[in-house]
């Protein structure tokens, strides 16, 4: 008699978990969907429009959700690696992949060898380093997508056409709205001014423009923007906290170094240092699929306090509000 015995992959998603039957039933799914996309997808001389026009029925969808899919197949295509790994594994749905082809498509002129670099960081981005690895959320795959494309070269990334510094007014009698159009720098200054003073004053967002724009409280005398950017990598890109990646160096007053040891605090609060590095490592709340950003999130201790477990980032990891309460109510 021989027997056969399967190891377990040591690294794999947990949404392709082959020891989970829902996670396995949903992997199904998502092959047999990924198939019949490619099955339906043109070949490449034919309109995308006219085949996305012929299977609205045949699938009851919509027309832009088609038309964005199939266009995701084609750039797939452009991806070798990255299709490669789509064969075997089927780790994205057509959404997923949607969120890589959109924001790619913003770009003009994309050279071979920038499309083998954005290729190999796809391919790493959607390897497993251990189990049951929480598989990024379609958000958080177009963010990726965007950053990784805005870093690659700023020059032709998301070209605006729109003319710079725009405000408009506008109101249907009972609403009315406001709008303001800047550079990304300027925006971001202006939010992190705006959340500052919502938090210091304890107001809403809202009611602290308000307040502030007719000028009924005074306006923060600083802003703290916190940016991350490796020390080791030449024009290595800039991490801003709440914000995302951004190519640009960001200009700065301080500056410290977080790669060598923090200090334990000895108190349940967490130091200024500490809150720095743990939300410079984990971007949002660590919660699998929650975008929430870090700088919004609770730093909760994985050990509790109470038993022992130390004010450190090795034991710390934050947690937006929500999923805060959900781990304190023991859900
Ligand atoms: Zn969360």
């Amino acid at each position: 008699m021989t027997t056969t015995t399967t190891t377990p992959p040591t690294a794999f998603f947990a949404h392709a978990n082959p020891t989970n039957p829902l996670a396995k039933a949903r992997h199904n799914v998502r092959r047999a969907d990924f198939a019949c996309w490619r099955a339906a997808q043109p070949h490449l001389d034919a309109d995308i429009d006219t085949t996305a026009l012929s299977l609205v029925n045949t699938w009851g969808l919509g027309e832009g959700l088609i038309t964005a899919g199939l266009r995701a197949l084609f750039r797939l295509d452009t991806l070798p690696g990255l299709k490669a790994l789509q064969d075997t594994h089927c780790l994205l749905d057509i959404q997923g992949l949607i969120a890589i082809d959109k924001p790619l498509s913003a770009l003009a002129g994309l050279d071979d060898a920038t499309l083998a670099l954005i290729d190999a960081t796809l391919v790493s981005y959607f390897t497993p380093t251990q189990p049951n690895q929480v598989f990024p959320t379609t958000a958080k795959i177009r963010r990726r997508v965007r950053d990784l494309a805005k870093t690659l070269d700023p020059s032709i990334a998301f070209r605006d056409t729109r003319p710079k510094d725009t405000y408009t007014f506008s109101s249907n009698g009972t609403k009315a709205w406001l709008e303001l159009g800047v550079d990304e720098a300027t925006g971001i200054a202006i939010d992190a001014f705006i959340r500052e003073t919502a938090t210091k004053q304890d107001l809403s967002l809202t009611d602290a423009i308000k307040k502030l724009l007719t000028g009924a409280i005074e306006p923060p005398a600083t802003i703290v923007l916190h940016t991350y950017q490796a020390c080791d990598v030449d024009n290595a890109p800039t991490y801003i906290n709440g914000y995302g990646w951004r190519s640009a160096p960001i200009p700065h007053t301080k500056k410290r170094d977080l790669t060598t040891p923090v200090k334990e605090s000895d108190s349940y609060q967490p130091s200024g240092m500490i809150r720095s590095v743990v939300e410079g490592r984990d971007e949002t709340c660590r919660l699998s699929g929650c975008d929430r950003p870090a700088m919004y999130s609770q730093l909760d201790h994985r050990h509790n306090y109470a038993e022992g477990g130390k004010t450190h980032p090795s034991n710390m990891a934050c947690l937006c509000q929500h999923h805060h309460n959900m781990k304190t109510d023991g859900r």
